[in-house]
């Protein structure tokens, strides 16, 4: 087996720019400190809307060429990251986006919410068994807001993280391995609302003329449900940079951003986690601070894994 470092950390997304605004800092500093940091991302994004007026005609109801597009621009992200591996799920362009929930295009052949769950997973089983990641990052059961590839993105990666430690399964896809601890993206509700509280006094120093609401911020929960906060205040600038990347996505001014709907949310510069499964360094009440906490070299979990179960 190649070398690799000694800590791994990998992320699934469901389009090019969920990454950054999810877990940009956490991605700057894990791989600034030496991790390997992997990012597969489902679909190419294929169906989004596109802000600047000279790239309208991307969108899939004209050249239908935005996820070719939206290539380039997680490239770009990923290096202003410093994340050096990023894979689409079963190759470039193998799901397409599916669309808002309930659009006809969500049942298309090659749409990621039609696509089967094990048949999926099986691409995610051959990532997790080559990079042998001791933490995998992804949604909550809801996808954070409920869009249908999110949610898929969310049953993809929790079925992988159970088929890639079967013996049994595919052997042809690599060595079984147990990932030792799987988190979901979060966001505590009291501190999104004190975010929004502070948003509101300097929106009017900002170019957005309207300001987004804590329903539009994905994964917010209660707060003793998160039970981690990665400070990437010190990656602040790059997970900016990467944001600004997916120009087609999102416009970033300062500490706010707005997506196509031009209302404006805060950059998150510490991001937040629950705990599902590895309880290993987790001590109730007490966030930890690092997503590796409790992990031996081995990569396991260690004793005593009692923390969260999440609810699902
Ligand atoms: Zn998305």
């Amino acid at each position: 087996m190649t070398e690799q470092p000694a800590r791994r950390l990998l992320l699934v997304h469901a389009h090019p720019d969920d990454e950054s605004i999810n877990n940009g800092a956490t991605m700057a500093k894990y791989a600034a400190e030496g991790a390997r940091v992997t990012v597969v991302t489902c679909t190419l994004g294929e169906e989004g809307e596109v802000i600047p007026p000279s790239l309208a005609h991307l969108t899939a109801d004209r050249e239908n060429a935005l996820g070719a597009h939206r290539i380039g621009e997680l490239a770009a992200a990923m290096k202003e990251l410093g994340v050096a591996d990023h894979r689409f799920l079963g190759g470039t362009g193998r799901y397409r986006d599916s669309g808002m929930m309930g659009l006809e295009q969500n049942h298309r052949s090659g749409a990621f919410w039609a696509a089967d769950v094990d048949e999926a997973a099986a691409h995610l089983v051959e990532v997790i068994r080559e990079v042998r990641p001791q933490v995998l990052v992804t949604y909550d059961p809801d996808g954070g807001y409920g869009h249908p590839d999110h949610i898929q993105a969310h049953r993809v990666a929790m079925r992988a993280a159970d088929l890639a430690a079967e013996p049994a399964f595919r052997a042809d896809l690599g060595e079984p391995h147990t990932v030792a601890k799987v988190y979901w993206n979060r966001a505590p509700r009291s501190v999104v609302e004190e975010r929004f509280r502070w948003l509101a006094g300097v929106l009017g120093e900002s170019p957005f003329t309207a300001a987004a609401t804590v329903a539009d911020v994905p994964g917010v929960t209660d707060d003793e449900r998160v039970t981690a906060e990665i400070d990437g205040r010190d990656f602040g600038a790059a997970k900016a940079a990467a944001m600004r990347a997916h120009a087609t996505q999102i416009e970033v001014s300062g500490p706010l951003f707005a997506l196509s709907n031009g209302l404006a949310q805060p950059i998150f510069d510490v991001e937040y986690y629950e705990l599902v499964r590895g309880g290993a360094g987790a001590v109730r009440g007490v966030r930890e601070t690092d997503l590796f906490a409790g992990i031996d070299a081995a990569g396991a979990a260690g004793p005593g894994t009692t923390a969260t179960e999440g609810g699902k």
